[in-house]
């Protein structure tokens, strides 16, 4: 037999093996891990060991600077030094917005999917089969949660249907969050000393980004029943999480002698749907499928992204006007500085959480005094 028909020979055979190999990985079934659930955090569970005060019971043990500030915290403060007030002293309602529930539904499932992308290779294939598990084990809490109260889990039901019209749309508009070596870090949790002033708090995801994969981008996923388009884009130019992030971020790589300066935030908006669900009329499933169908004809309308490049000016500027901020914070929680009312910041996007107690002369009667530090930090 000629020499090269032998090596054409051991060719095909290695062909069969390598296909043999595929098809059998192909038909071991996938295990995929749903490692974290906003909504199962309790409170005094936290387990980062690092972070101080994380989980701390604010009515027992009352807030100081040193515990460290979150953006949230800082805008909650210039926004209304009331409400400021309230939620340091632990005051919580217990009511929580569907807005805020949905929001953190798709979170979980963007944390938990393109964790798995990360570490182990999850393609666009297993973005259905996970986003059911995910969904199914989801509801499964909600249900055991809410199962007094019919209106509260059906608007869960609402939400994880919505989810599931949007999130393959979602995967499939953005391709490139599946090349490997994209992602660095999900949800971290970070601190970072800022001139003697600890900033805290967990950034969406972190990516390389660019040819070679050539700057540190900061991806912040945000749920939005409207998207004001035309500000969107002046506003974000000078947004302070964004900037806020950024800084963090950047003290923590001059911490770690990194020469590099972290510029680059992708603000990944997902619409919520509008379409309302009408269950005289149709089934959560049926729904699902109308809202789908939606997103399939307008994905654009859907899942909109903006990669904003701050300018070295920017962060300085930024970093300048950041300090000024800490400083009357520190000076107000030492009470040398007032605390009032903002009455223009009752009714935004969202109505106060602290509106009755305002509208009842300080009665907290509709309250709970059981509020933590940095919840949203927990793991
Ligand atoms: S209701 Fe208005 S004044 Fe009262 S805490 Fe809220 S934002 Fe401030």
């Amino acid at each position: 037999m000629p020499k090269k028909n032998i090596r054409k020979k051991s060719k095909v055979a290695k062909k069969k093996a390598v296909k043999k190999k595929i098809l059998k990985k192909k038909a071991a079934p996938k295990v995929y891990k749903i490692d974290r659930l906003n909504a199962d955090k309790k409170e005094g569970e936290s387990t980062i060991q690092s972070a101080k005060a994380i989980g701390k019971k604010l009515a027992d043990d009352p807030y100081t600077i040193e515990d460290g500030v979150s953006q949230s915290m800082l805008s909650g403060f210039f926004n209304c030094r009331l409400s400021c007030r309230y939620g340091l002293d632990g005051w919580r309602s217990p009511r929580l917005k569907d807005s805020l529930n949905y929001g953190s539904l798709y979170h979980d499932l963007l944390e938990n999917f393109f964790r798995g992308v990360m570490l182990e290779g999850y393609t666009l294939e297993d973005a259905k089969p996970f986003m059911n598990l995910f969904l199914e084990t989801w509801l499964e809490h909600e249900r055991s949660k809410d199962i007094t109260n019919p209106r509260a889990l059906q608007s869960s039901e609402v939400c994880a249907a919505q989810a599931s019209a949007t999130f393959l749309g979602y995967c499939e508009m953005w391709p490139d969050d599946f090349e490997p070596g994209r992602w660095i870090e999900l949800e971290g949790v970070f601190e970072a000393d800022f001139h003697g002033y600890l900033l805290r708090g967990r950034m969406d995801g972190l990516q390389r980004a660019g040819k070679k994969r050539k700057y540190y981008r900061l991806m912040e996923h945000k749920t939005k029943a409207r998207i004001e388009e035309e500000a969107l884009d002046r506003r974000l130019a000078f947004d302070f999480q964004n900037l806020f992030y950024l800084t963090a971020l950047n003290c923590q790589l001059k911490t770690k002698g990194i020469d590099e300066l972290a510029r680059v935030v992708y603000y990944d908006i997902i619409r919520r749907p509008g379409q309302k669900f009408n269950p005289d009329k149709e089934s959560l499933s049926d729904y699902s499928v109308r809202v789908k169908e939606d997103v399939a004809k307008r994905p654009d309308h859907y899942f909109k992204r903006s990669e904003i490049f701050y300018t070295a000016k920017d962060l300085e500027r930024f970093q300048e006007e950041l300090l000024i901020k800490l400083q009357i914070f520190e000076r107000w929680l030492k009470d040398e500085e007032p605390t009032f009312k903002n009455e223009q910041a009752c009714v935004a996007k969202w109505n106060c959480t602290f509106l009755d107690a305002c509208a009842s002369a300080g009665n907290m009667s509709n309250y709970v005094q059981t509020g933590e530090l940095f919840v949203e930090l927990k793991d």
